[in-house]
């Protein structure tokens, strides 16, 4: 039997159960899908506490929440001093185990394709790994074996600029794109993701895998910029030709992912155990919440005084806070993060509150945040306060926010130096939800069911259960046993065995550059990690 898992980044039910169904004569937008609706298994899956692809990702590959693995948002911050450091995670900040080295260190053999923070590959790692979220320009170095990356050059259609991220096309990029920069954002994504399927069946048709994994992420990206055209409830009232233009172009990109998901399905042969989850769900948001400008009213940090350049529109501009270190106690991060970091003084002379004051700072600041409200209404804007301890319990919880903030809207915060503090949005935009998705189908596999909602942790152990391997003692997920058949969890019943097996990955090869960091910092504004 072989396992075949396909990931499709912020897929929703909201916009999936549109897409499987028939209308009069119209055959369904995504017929494969819809027959898996029918055939298989399917289930809500509660994404991360941040429902962000960075920690929701790794914790799909690990089985454990972000306080275990340590891998947050896209970028860590080191505060030395009175200053703060900012870099992009790499594989080498994940501190677990994934499971494709699990799987491929128990003699499976594996391939992961385009899966976020899997660069540098591990170094024990023995299956076929294609990193995804990086530059093309660094494929070759981390794709795994080493003379892997020729042979993909010696396929037809090959093309490492389209297949990874390509900042090319993202020179231009500004926080609100023109209806032209959208439709071409849009269009960039289906070759994109026909560079991915090409890599995947020619792995299934040219190798004895045990398990192919493959992650498209053109679906998160679709969604961030064009969900007006996409979310059902967005579709009345005055629809311009470039709205419906847009349309038929979003459903282009989601009948030709069907069709790769029916070609790999088909390609992985008639005994196979298909799984497709996706790291969260997508919702709509309406409103700006500008929680810096919130944070600097009620005293707790400070605006850094810049000189009126271009270099200071930039910082401006930037996915960081640019504050003045010295009289900011508490601050949010990142728009991506939604979390608030408090400064606590580590040595004599450190700005920052006192280790001691500490727990009632906290009480003090999660009253005022509760204290947000909406001016009309009255309403809390914040809907949950989440303290790290409750919902990052692990070794690397020293490295997550002190506070994790939910929005009603579940949109993401913005770090702007801006008034008002709470904002309309000129027009509806897309935002990630805790609900993703998760299906089953095939060999074993009960039909035409919808279970109880899953957690994203419950992937990693339902992928090594289907290769018949234990669920390592460690792992925080679980395998849904409802999604098999009853004879086959006879047969084949779920084991717990022997923890993960994490070794630091030393890889002294080089991080990205200043410019390319700057680069990626680009390709997340586009997403709409900026206001
Ligand atoms: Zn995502």
């Amino acid at each position: 039997m072989r396992t075949l898992f396909i990931g499709m980044d912020g897929a929703t039910f909201r916009i999936l159960d549109e897409l499987v169904k028939c209308t009069g004569d119209k055959q369904a937008v995504m017929p494969f899908l819809s027959m898996i609706y029918k055939k298989g298994v399917r289930s809500k899956l509660l994404s991360t506490p941040n429902p962000l692809t960075p920690p929701a990702w790794v914790s799909l590959m690990t089985g454990k929440n972000p306080g275990n693995h340590g891998v947050f948002d896209f970028i860590r911050a080191e505060e030395r001093g009175d200053d703060v450091f900012f870099t992009l995670y790499d594989s080498r900040d994940n501190k677990a185990e994934t499971i494709w080295s699990i799987a491929s260190r128990q003699g499976k053999r594996v391939a992961a394709l385009n899966f976020p923070f899997t660069a540098p590959p591990p170094k024990d790692y023995s299956g076929f790994m294609v990193p995804g979220f990086i530059p093309w320009r660094h494929l070759r170095r981390n794709t795994v074996p080493t003379d892997f990356y020729d042979r993909l050059k010696s396929l037809q259609g090959f093309n490492p600029k389209e297949l990874a991220w390509d900042f090319d096309q993202e020179k231009n990029a500004v926080n609100v794109l023109s209806d032209t920069e959208r439709e071409d954002w849009v269009r960039y994504h289906l070759p994109r993701e026909k560079q991915w399927f090409r890599i995947a069946e020619h792995l299934l048709s040219e190798e004895p895998l045990d398990l192919l994994a493959v992650m498209f992420d053109g679906v998160d990206k679709l969604q961030h910029q064009a969900w007006m055209f996409l979310d059902p409830g967005l579709q009345s009232g005055i629809i311009s030709e470039y709205h419906q233009r847009m349309r038929k172009l979003c459903m282009e990109y989601f009948m030709l992912l069907d069709g790769f998901i029916e070609a790999l399905v088909n390609a992985a042969g008639p005994d196979v155990q298909v799984f497709m989850a996706s790291d969260h769900g997508f919702t709509t948001t309406h409103e700006v919440v500008r929680i810096n400008s919130y944070l600097h009213e009620k005293g707790y940090l400070d605006w850094k005084v810049m000189p009126d350049t271009k270099e200071t529109v930039r910082r401006e501009e930037s996915m960081f806070a640019n504050l003045d270190w010295k009289n900011t106690t508490a601050y949010c991060r990142t728009t991506s993060s939604n979390g608030i970091n408090i400064r606590v003084a580590r040595n004599p002379g450190d700005s920052g509150i006192k280790p001691k004051d500490y727990e009632n700072f906290r009480d003090q600041l999660i009253n005022d945040l509760q204290e947000l409200r909406d001016l009309d209404t009255g309403e809390r804007v914040i809907s949950h306060i989440h303290k790290r301890e409750d919902i990052f319990p692990g070794l690397q919880m020293k490295e997550a926010p002190d506070l994790l903030l939910v929005f009603r809207d579940f949109g993401f915060v913005s770090i702007k130096n801006k008034k008002p503090i709470i904002e309309q949005r000129e027009e509806v935009a897309g935002t990630h939800h805790p609900d993703g998705v998760f299906f089953a189908y095939g060999q074993g596999i009960k039909q035409g069911k919808v279970i109880e909602r899953r957690n994203i942790t419950d992937v990693g152990a339902t992928l090594l259960y289907s290769l018949g391997l234990d669920v390592p003692g460690d792992f925080e997920g679980q395998v849904p046993e409802p999604i098999f058949t009853e004879q086959h969890l006879l047969k084949k019943p779920v084991v717990i065995g022997a923890a993960t097996n994490f070794s630091t990955n030393e890889d002294e090869s080089e991080s990205m550059s200043e410019d390319e960091n700057e680069q990626l910092m680009t390709q997340l504004r586009m997403l709409g990690y900026m206001e």
